[in-house]
């Protein structure tokens, strides 16, 4: 393994590093007031701005408006954003799964038509996959979508879709035959979010933001040209979706504290024997155990440069990254809350910002615990494809979807 860049990616870096250093000035710092209308406006902007540069569509096929480079080449612009506070997450679905369905999977028209104005950030996308009763078993969603002349007619209901308040359009997977095995009789779609027979109601989160919704589809209709892939291959068309949000999701967001700050925290606070906390036989333990985590992940991101800085794509092992990123960000934030005593459960702690980014990543841990694939499913996944247990159980898996129990 090669943790140095090569001397192409070292110069690619400078670069990015110095145009970074021109343009990402206003977002040295964190903007943690800014309301829903203002993050919008910013992430346009800033999308628009890093679009002229050639920063977007890294690794995207030049015909389609991207850069064409290689998987190195984006992760080294990431790491040199994420020195800065820019507005992140309005495109993180959108352009890091949703458009890539599209040109993967859209006709030439529809490429044309979609993908440069949300590469310019000018239309915003949303993924509708989950259902009441259908996440980690995708397959089984119930939303239908029936044939009628040039168009379809989709009925249903979508659930914790992110950003369906913001979005313009999003990529809705179907169900378009229920007599044949739940895999088989999917098709998905491209959807405007603004059509007649949409309804996007905001979900109230625990943290008190409304970050995804619930979406009712009453009789929307699609023409046939937006369909993504063949009829009764959204399967395939999902898996290249989902194949992009492992990707995208797994490392530890930008804004999560780590043992650097379980480590201040100890030295300012005092353990009942009115010595700082730090000196105490299990705080000390905690913070190790957290930075061993850190150095773990650290190593098994390393394993997955290292891997496409060869040419070659990451395996089943990066479940391992997702599945500790979560559990160690929520260990570490219940501890340190604990660790505040009285002051940790103070919601929006104004008094102290630092006690209230503990207690957002220990509200936002629970959600990246299930984003993207659970724990338990990522736990599946290690165990089947990793270390070649036996696989789940999957009774239904070659039922007609409308005879499966
Ligand atoms: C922050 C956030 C953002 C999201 N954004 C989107 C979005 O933009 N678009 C979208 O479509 N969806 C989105 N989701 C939904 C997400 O994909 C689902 O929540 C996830 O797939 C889990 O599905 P579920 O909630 O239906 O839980 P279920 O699948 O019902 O699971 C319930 C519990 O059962 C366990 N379980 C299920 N199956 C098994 C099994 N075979 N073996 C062992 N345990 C099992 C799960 O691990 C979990 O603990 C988002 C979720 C979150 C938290």
């Amino acid at each position: 393994m090669d943790f140095n860049d090569s001397p192409a990616e070292a110069e690619y870096r400078a670069k990015v590093r110095s145009w970074l250093d021109a343009n990402a000035a206003d977002y040295r710092e964190p903007h943690e007031d800014w309301d829903l209308k203002t993050f919008i406006a910013h992430s346009k902007a800033w999308q628009a701005k890093k679009y002229e540069a050639g920063y977007t569509g890294i690794t995207w096929p030049v015909p389609v408006g991207g850069q064409g480079l290689s998987p190195m080449h984006s992760i080294i612009y990431s790491q040199e954003e994420g020195r800065f506070h820019t507005p992140s997450g309005l495109y993180s679905i959108g352009l890091g799964m949703c458009i890539p369905t599209v040109f993967t999977h859209g006709s030439p028209e529809v490429t044309a038509r979609y993908v440069p104005k949300a590469l310019r950030g000018e239309e915003v996308w949303c993924q509708l996959f989950s259902e009441p009763a259908a996440g980690s078993d995708l397959a089984g969603i119930r939303t239908k979508a029936v044939r009628d002349g040039d168009d379809w007619i989709i009925d249903g209901q979508k659930v914790w879709t992110s950003f369906a308040h913001a979005s313009d359009y999003g990529i809705v997977v179907t169900r378009t035959d229920p007599s044949v095995p739940k895999h088989k009789g999917l098709t998905m779609f491209i959807v405007d979010m603004k059509a007649p027979g949409m309804e996007v109601r905001g979900i109230k989160q625990m943290s008190g933001d409304s970050g995804f919704n619930e979406v009712f589809f009453t009789g929307v209709r699609v023409p046939d040209a937006w369909r993504l892939g063949a009829v009764g291959d959204g399967w395939k068309v999902a898996l290249t979706t989902l194949m992009h949000e492992r990707l995208a999701v797994g490392g530890k967001p930008r804004s999560a504290p780590g043992y650097e700050q379980l480590m201040s925290l100890a030295r300012l606070t005092e353990a009942p024997n009115g010595a700082p906390a730090i000196e105490a036989g299990d705080v000390r333990q905690r913070i190790a155990q957290t930075y061993i985590n850190d150095q773990g992940i650290k190593l098994t991101q390393m394993r997955a440069l290292s891997a496409l800085s060869k040419g070659q794509v990451p395996g089943p092992e990066q479940s391992i990254a997702k599945v500790v990123v979560a559990k160690t960000m929520q260990d570490l934030a219940s501890f340190a809350l604990d660790l505040a005593g009285g002051d940790g459960l103070l919601a929006g702690n104004d008094a102290d910002p630092e006690l209230a980014k503990l207690q957002s990543s220990y509200i936002g841990a629970a959600g990246l615990r299930i984003a993207g694939g659970t724990d338990e499913i990522l736990r599946n996944i290690i165990a089947e494809r990793v270390l070649g247990l036996p696989g789940d159980l999957r009774p239904d898996k070659d039922k007609p979807f409308n005879a499966a129990a």
